[in-house]
């Protein structure tokens, strides 16, 4: 019935892909995928491409895992959706008596949305609201790093700071207050890795000392600034942040969308510091990437402010119509029955020197690369125009859309944040995998940066 249909024809008809300057697909039309395996996608003429950036990093498990598509099977013929005020299902509940057990102390209570932005805007909310109610209403203002992302509504682009995405925005965004994020590779104190002692905390411990007061909540992406091009930076950073935090009465609102589950070697990102935040945002891998699903969660101290008589009007007014969707529980409660078997962190442990070991072997010595820098199985490396001064390449060249297409004939889905390439891969990619996506990378970028 389909056999006349050209699929790329009429996406282009319908479609406006998101994040795309839509003239680009008349030199790279959209690629139609009709499978997926493991880390494999297949298209409609079945070529295979290795999904090494997990699908816009929610991929978890693999592609069409077993155990979680038997999960959703099973909830889809049993109940799909719910309304969740003064309704609830077995499926949630359980997610939250077990969550509640691996997230770091104190968070215990929850609100799910279906995406990370709206977890956000509820976490800033939440935020506000709670200083509303406990008689500090001059806290009003909201702090985040630069370079930071925190999504794409209005409220999340005004926390975020990646030009690309906010510049055109900013004359109806927030007035947020900015702290210089740390940024290891370029240093600003001359330190490296292996010698740093969070100097550059300063910028945060200014903008405390000078807006601490009318601050509600600070929002950061724990340990690695994914969007601003896999930015890693010391936990540390993050155990004075909290020690700030607690100083100036200001919530730690720890986006952990992109790195929860594993993503960082770790359960959360925030573990490595051994810290809890006030709330935490999850999405992306708490289903596997298989529903849109986020949960915002939170102390009883935060749940406390909001509980009253109804007639006192504190209440937390915020609803998702799909909040706590029974089938997004299904396949999260399949994630997390993977997870606790203890596999996938052994996996991540065994692997993770051998994954960076190949990338820095295969890179480093390559004339215009600046860093390669890791965190549990992500890998990035940063290209630059010149080693020794660190000064990038001019990202009129896009050089990191070149090694993309590249990457993509060779059947590697690849997607450099500028001229940054990374591997955020499902947590369950094999060693074989892993050499001939470097591989690929590495023939590819050689052969985009020699045309320059
Ligand atoms: C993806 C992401 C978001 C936004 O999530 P969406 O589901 O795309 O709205 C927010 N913060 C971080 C760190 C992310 O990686």
């Amino acid at each position: 019935m389909n056999n006349n249909i050209d699929w790329q024809k009429e996406d282009l008809k319908y479609i406006w892909h998101p994040c795309s300057q839509m003239k680009d697909y008349e030199q790279l039309p959209p690629i139609v995928i009709e499978k997926g395996e493991g880390i494999n996608l297949y298209d409609i003429n079945g070529k295979c491409y290795k999904d090494v950036v997990s699908s816009w990093w929610c991929n978890l498990l693999g592609h069409c895992n077993p155990e979680i598509s038997a999960s959703l099977k099973k909830q889809a013929d049993k109940l799909e959706h719910v309304i969740f005020a003064n309704f609830s299902h077995k499926g949630i509940i359980s997610l939250c008596m077990r969550l509640v057990k691996l997230l770091p102390e104190g968070l215990s209570k929850f609100n799910f949305s279906d995406n990370g932005s709206s977890a956000i805007e509820m976490a800033m909310k939440m935020s506000f609201q709670y200083f509303q109610q406990t008689g500090k209403s001059e806290k009003k203002r909201f702090m985040a790093l630069s370079d930071a992302y925190h999504g794409e509504t209005i409220a999340a682009l005004s926390v975020g700071a990646c030009d690309l995405y906010t510049k055109i925005y900013k004359p109806i965004l927030m007035d947020v207050i900015r702290i210089k994020a740390p940024d290891c590779f370029r240093c600003p104190f001359g330190k490296n890795r292996d010698n740093c002692s969070c100097e550059c905390f300063v910028y945060a411990q200014k903008q405390f000392e000078k807006y601490g007061k009318q601050t509600a909540a600070i929002l950061v992406e724990p340990l690695l600034q994914g969007s601003a091009g896999m930015k890693i930076y010391p936990a540390l950073y993050l155990k004075k942040l909290r020690d700030i935090c607690d100083k100036y009465d200001v919530h730690l609102i720890a986006d952990e969308i992109a790195t929860g589950f594993y993503r960082t070697g770790k359960m959360f990102a925030v573990n490595h510091a051994e810290i809890s935040p006030d709330i935490m945002c999850l999405s992306k891998g708490l289903t596997g990437g298989y529903m849109p699903m986020a949960a915002v969660v939170t102390t009883n101290k935060i749940y406390e402010a909001f509980y009253d008589d109804y007639s006192k009007g504190k209440a937390f007014m915020h609803s998702h119509t799909y909040s706590g969707n029974p089938l997004g529980a299904s396949c999260a409660l399949a994630v997390l029955d993977i997870l606790e078997k203890g596999h996938i962190q052994k996996h991540i442990q065994d692997l993770r020197p051998y994954f960076n070991n190949l990338i820095k072997e295969k890179f480093l010595n390559m004339k215009n690369v600046g860093e390669v820098r890791s965190i549990g199985l992500i890998n990035a490396i940063e290209l630059v125009k010149d080693k020794k001064t660190k000064e990038p390449f001019s990202s009129g060249l896009r050089l990191g859309y070149q090694i993309y297409k590249k990457a993509l004939k060779k059947g590697v889905l690849l997607r450099p944040l500028g001229d940054v390439i990374y591997f955020n891969p499902p947590l369950i990619i094999e060693k074989k995998d892993m050499d001939y996506v470097v591989q690929v990378a590495f023939e590819c970028a050689k052969e985009a940066i020699s045309e320059l």
